[in-house]
């Protein structure tokens, strides 16, 4: 059974662990450097990523995530994809840069403040649809040339990898449709068969 932390400090947690489970993993809430030693690969959940940067500066989950991530998958969504991005634009928020995309926070405009909608999404080489629900979610305005992109609203890309690292600037979690867990837990296998490796 594949162990999947996800990060229980603030946000849309527990809505990853009920899909993990459902899906036949186990997922534990991590809160401590020493439970996050345990998995095999970690979700960091949507919220609000300044206070999810605070959070883990405090519980010194900051450089344990940095170490953590060197060989193993991290899948950040929402809040999660800004933490994990490379540089966030228009400010000077701290990031830990582990793919190498840039973003942009609360990208849709206060007007827009959530909203569903269809999506594109190209997991396994041929073209879906699926549904997106979108919380004042970020932009990924610029995405590296080892950056390969899943998934896409419009012109936007919405879902995308760099090695063992996944970003979605969507919730996942908030829908029936499990594709995008199962992906990431295939990442993990990969990774814990030394197929899937990070590059940072
Ligand atoms: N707007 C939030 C931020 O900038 C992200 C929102 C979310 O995770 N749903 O951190």
């Amino acid at each position: 059974m594949i162990t999947v932390g996800i990060l229980a400090l603030q946000g849309d947690f527990a809505k990853h662990a009920q899909m993990i489970e459902k899906l036949g993993q186990r997922p534990i809430l991590i809160r401590t450097a020493e439970q996050l030693r345990q998995c095999d690969g970690l979700i960091i959940p949507g919220g609000e990523s300044t206070t999810l940067l605070k959070l883990m500066k405090k519980h010194a989950l900051w450089d344990a995530v940095l170490d953590f991530a060197r060989p193993k998958p991290v899948f950040g969504t929402c809040a999660g994809c800004i933490v994990v991005a490379r540089s966030i634009l228009g400010t000077k928020q701290e990031s830990l840069g582990l793919i190498d995309i840039d973003v942009q926070r609360n990208a849709y405009g206060r007007q827009v403040d959530s909203f569903i909608d269809a999506v594109d999404i190209q997991l396994n080489g041929t073209m879906d649809k699926m549904e997106g629900v979108f919380i004042r979610a970020p932009k990924i305005k610029r995405i590296g040339k080892d950056v390969t992109p899943l998934a896409w609203h419009r012109n936007d890309v919405i879902l995308a990898e760099q090695g063992c690292i996944l970003v979605g600037t969507f919730h996942p979690e908030l829908t029936e449709d499990s594709r995008v867990h199962e992906y990431f837990l295939r990442k993990i296998k990969a990774n814990l068969f030394g197929i899937c490796r990070n590059s940072i």
